[in-house]
């Protein structure tokens, strides 16, 4: 499997948005709906997209879902809570950041994060990792016909060695739930400091080399091994007022 990232602007932020394409042989699946439909079709192509996973229905992650649903026209994979957010400004954010947006697709399947998705030939296991926001997902994709993540390792010259175009057996896909030096906030609608630290922690147990972020560069599980404790610790005494050091 390839990944692809557009990195889209939204409103006048700096804080890019990642909308990630994986390509498997003439199938594609894209996760989240941030960039414009036609920087999509770019990186598509004649190849045929098999599915969309929104990772949280936060606007940027979802601005132009309608428009994909309409050119791809296959499913699209959401957490059974991403419901509620697609006609609620407030839980969507758009109100704060850009204007009240709501948003009309319908072909959605809603996920609970305990199944099993197989599309385009990858084994996709949505997790469920509340925190950042209430219907927040992350995607473990898995392709069983490359190297897998043990073989990669040893095949890498050193540990800083950009890895992201060689092809890996499985990937993670975070959206807002952590970043290469940070993780999701909290502060707004449905989001929650002590369900953040139980997902983080969840996704240290996941077998992967690169993760996919929602904003900002990918990064590695060896980097999350350090970024995530980090910043639960960070999280118990600044928001939770937990000192584990006294
Ligand atoms: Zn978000």
């Amino acid at each position: 499997m390839k990944v692809d990232t557009i990195r889209t602007n939204w409103a006048e932020s700096e804080l890019k948005q990642n909308t990630h394409i994986i390509t498997v042989g003439d199938k594609c699946i894209i996760v989240d709906a941030g960039a414009k439909l036609e920087d999509v079709l770019d990186v598509v192509g004649d190849k045929k997209v098999e599915a969309i996973l929104i990772t949280h229905a936060h606007f940027d992650h979802i601005s132009n879902i309608d428009a994909y649903e309409i050119a791809f026209g296959c499913p699209i994979y959401m957490n059974e809570n991403s419901k509620k957010f697609l006609h609620d400004t407030n839980l969507n954010a758009s109100k704060y950041f850009v204007g009240d947006i709501i948003f009309d697709a319908e072909n959605i399947h809603y996920l609970k994060g305990k199944e099993t998705l197989n599309i385009a030939g990858l084994e996709i296991k949505p997790i469920y990792t509340p925190g950042h926001s209430e219907d927040s997902m992350c995607y473990l994709c898995s392709d069983s016909s490359v190297l897998n993540n043990d073989e990669l390792i040893e095949q890498r010259v050193g540990a800083k060695q950009d890895i992201s175009n060689i092809e890996q057996r499985s990937v993670l896909f975070t959206g807002d739930t952590c970043f290469a030096r940070a993780v999701g906030r909290t502060d707004l609608a449905t989001g929650n400091p002590k369900r953040l630290i139980v997902s983080l922690n969840s996704l240290l147990k996941l077998d992967f080399v690169t993760a996919y972020t929602g904003h900002m560069r990918h990064t590695t599980k060896t980097e999350q091994q350090d970024n995530i404790p980090t910043w639960v610790k960070y999280i118990k005494k600044h928001l939770l007022n937990i000192d584990d050091d006294k």
